[in-house]
């Protein structure tokens, strides 16, 4: 008999939703993970009384104890050393973050237990039913509702995380009134300019500007939430820092919901392994057996298990990768694997001499949208900050910042090519021709186009159009 009901593979958002209803079910699930753990070197107050340990002294409870790893903080040189060893590759298996660079694309992922969640941006949005319609997805309010319930009851309750401090209940977020130098400076220049862009543009109605529900714990003077924020001994600090994690905590990354929601208890009959690799999958009786490679020995030894019901939740590049190696394998699947698929439409750029001076580096990495409704289509610009290194004063230098004015493929999720630009936003845009279809066992491969000037900026935007899944995955070259 098969020694777990389920093996869900991953440990993001899918895998996790899959964990929840599973378990709820009593039934007995293990996860593979290829990512470690992530925690903040930080002490945090006075720890909680009554729930479980703190993360780290139950990873070393365990046995073999739990690897974990700790946020890179690249203050000072050492610690931008920290942040290049937390890129995973094949000799730095425990790595955070996964650059796969393809010929039309280039895709930052995460690598670790918690998934995207270590290393997303934290906006909860509701998708727009057109743009989902476009795709053959017919969710309705009902379906959002329900995965917004899901996400405040297991992960925490969601904040406008906008003003510089936290606001107390009695302030109109939307509207501060004499207050307004209260909003971060970001946020505050971005409103300001899309409505100067929809003035100049003659946009009407102007392009929405909208304070986003972020997965981040605030305090409120009186306020949803405080009850957990004063549990957990944490709160956003405006560090600006959420793609590198949270110092503070205060982010409701993943990995917290799986431990405190199951792997805490073992009576909840949910076992992860770190370090999990899983290679393929093939049939077997009854179920499936799932080949992986254990990277807690050092050769990586392969390792099998089978169980009834398989979940594959290693994301869109993971997922496709395992399925696609076990096609190669012998396991019957169709020709489609791995083809038309869609990077979100994005790309990214730089803004330089901007009128107002932005503290860039201030805040969550990314507070607000502005959406333009236009003819061509709907556009939405967001304003991330990745990195804290570059400069932030009034004026660009000269030479660089005319490198900065080109529209960069970054490693935001999906990176169109220059040129690609003027389409952004064109419903059913026919996207760039497809890459080989070929496909030999690996993603990894394709080449980097071009490559950044490295312009001074003082924001780096990233636009999202509805891109309709046009791309294949291309052929590994080493
Ligand atoms: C910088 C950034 C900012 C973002 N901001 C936002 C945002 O604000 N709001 C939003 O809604 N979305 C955002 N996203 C997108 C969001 O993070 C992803 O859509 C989401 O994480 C996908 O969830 P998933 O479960 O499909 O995969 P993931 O979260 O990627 O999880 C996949 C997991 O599977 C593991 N895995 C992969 N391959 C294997 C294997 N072979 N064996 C075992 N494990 C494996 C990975 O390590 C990972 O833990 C952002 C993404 C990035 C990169
Ligand atoms: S802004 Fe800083 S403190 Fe706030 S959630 Fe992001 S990393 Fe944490």
């Amino acid at each position: 008999m098969a020694e777990y009901d389920a093996i869900v593979v991953g440990s993001g958002f899918g895998a996790t939703v899959a964990v929840s209803h599973l378990a709820e079910r009593g039934m007995k699930v293990l996860m593979l993970e290829r990512g470690t753990w992530w925690q903040t070197p930080a002490h945090l107050g006075v720890p909680p009384t009554g729930g479980p340990p703190p993360l780290p002294e139950w990873a070393r409870n365990q046995d073999p104890p739990h690897p974990v790893q700790y946020w890179p903080r690249p203050d000072h040189e050492e610690g931008l050393i920290d942040l290049l060893a937390s890129i995973r590759h094949r000799h730095n298996r425990d790595g955070l973050y996964v650059y796969s660079r393809f010929d039309e694309c280039d895709i930052v992922s995460a690598s670790g237990v918690g998934g995207g969640s270590l290393i997303y941006s934290n906006a909860t949005l509701q998708p727009d039913s057109k743009v989902l319609g476009q795709i053959g997805l017919d969710l309705t309010d009902a379906d959002y509702a329900a995965a917004l319930k899901w996400t405040t009851d297991r992960r925490g309750v969601l904040n406008k995380v906008i003003t510089k401090i936290p606001l107390p209940k009695s302030r109109d977020v939307m509207n501060l009134g004499a207050e307004d130098y209260l909003y971060l400076d970001r946020a505050r220049v971005h409103r300001k300019a899309a409505a100067a862009v929809s003035q100049k543009r003659g946009i009407n109605p102007p392009a929405a500007w909208t304070p986003l529900d972020l997965a981040i714990a605030e305090y409120h003077e009186d306020g949803l939430g405080n009850a957990d924020v004063n549990k957990r001994h944490t709160f956003c600090e405006r560090q600006g820092r959420c793609v590198l994690g949270c110092l503070p905590q205060a982010r409701h990354t993943l990995n917290k919901t799986l431990y405190r929601g199951w792997l805490s208890d073992p009576a909840k009959g949910v076992e992860l392994r770190s370090l999990s690799e899983v290679r393929d999958v093939t049939k077997a009786d009854g179920g499936y057996t799932v080949t992986y490679r254990d990277h807690w020995t050092a050769d990586g030894d392969e390792k099998m298990v089978t169980a009834p019901m398989l979940f594959l939740g290693a994301g869109t590049l993971g997922t496709n990768e395992i399925l696609l190696r076990s096609r190669e394998h012998g396991l019957a699947l169709s020709d489609e694997v791995g083809r038309r698929f869609s990077t979100n439409g994005n790309f990214g750029g730089f803004c330089v001499d901007t009128a107002d001076t932005v503290q860039s580096t201030r805040g969550p990495i990314n507070t607000c949208h502005a959406d333009f409704e236009l003819s061509s289509g709907q556009i939405m610009i967001e304003y991330p900050e990745y990195v804290r290194a570059y400069r932030e004063h009034g004026g660009a230098h000269p030479r660089r910042a005319r490198a900065g004015r080109r529209v960069l493929r970054v490693g935001a999720p999906g990176a169109l090519r220059d040129r690609d630009a003027s389409r952004l936003g064109r419903q059913g845009d026919p996207g760039p021709p497809s890459l080989p279809a070929a496909y030999p066992g690996h993603l990894r491969g394709g080449r980097l186009s071009h490559r950044s000037g490295g312009g001074r900026q003082h924001l780096l935007l990233q636009l999202h159009g509805a891109g309709p899944g046009k791309r294949t995955l291309p052929a590994r070259r080493r």
